[in-house]
């Protein structure tokens, strides 16, 4: 496919697209279960929390703030309604230290941003916590590449349908490249977009989802092969 010169705008996800994020929640996970290892076995454990965040995902979003709410609802429920001390300061270290962990790019990030820059407009389109995906955003040291940093409420085809309208394009003028089939490349080839799918290893089960068949889709096994299509 051959699509130097057809796009003024480039979107990319963030969370294990430009930065590692995805396997911070997995780390948190297990000491979560390690924490209720005297209440249940550690399938139990994480099928709770996955019950639990589910509920509270379309309540409250993405982000730890809410992860915070989905361990203690199921600590609660684990612990039959007598929550000890120890149980609750334990899910709020390992939520603290989620929040503050230690920032990684991905490789090959900075690079291809680079040489990107100037030939078009990026554009960071990630959704979660406005306050914790901007801090992201900020400390990463790559907002210099970027024209600004959309955080959306979801990712489905409504969600992109007003990204586009906001940054004054058609929805077929949306290139969008991401890890997450679900957020990043169905909902944006079902507008008529394209998408470059840079699939990271540690994906979130609420993320999971088949690829669809689309010749607007294009697998990379590093970011920085966009390169070859775009410059
Ligand atoms: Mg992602």
């Amino acid at each position: 496919m051959d699509l130097k010169g057809k796009f003024t705008h480039i979107f990319f996800d963030a969370d294990d697209t430009l930065w590692e994020n995805e396997q911070f929640f997995r780390d948190a996970e297990a000491q979560f279960t390690e924490l209720l290892k005297d209440y249940t076995s550690p399938e139990g454990v994480q099928e709770m929390l996955w019950r639990k965040q589910e509920d509270n995902i379309p309540l409250f979003g993405y982000g730890s703030k809410t992860y915070m709410i989905g361990m203690t609802d199921a600590a609660m429920d684990l612990c039959e309604g007598q929550l000890p001390e120890h149980i609750y300061y334990g899910i709020k270290k390992i939520i603290t230290d989620l929040a503050f962990h230690e920032f990684q790019l991905i490789e090959g990030v900075e690079e291809t941003l680079q040489a990107l820059q100037g030939h078009y407009t990026l554009v960071v389109a990630t959704k979660g916590d406005l306050t914790e995906q901007m801090n992201k955003y900020r400390i990463s040291g790559l907002s210099k590449y970027f024209h600004h940093c959309e955080v959306m409420e979801n990712k489905d085809e409504k969600n992109y349908l007003e990204l586009a309208q906001k940054n004054n394009l058609q929805p077929e003028q949306i290139l969008m490249i991401g890890n997450s089939v679900k957020s990043d490349i169905a909902p944006v080839v079902n507008i008529g977009g394209v998408a470059f799918h840079t699939p990271h290893e540690v994906v979130w089960v609420h993320e999971m989802m088949d690829m669809p068949q689309s010749d607007r889709i294009i697998e990379l096994n590093n970011i920085r092969e966009v390169l070859d299509f775009l410059l």
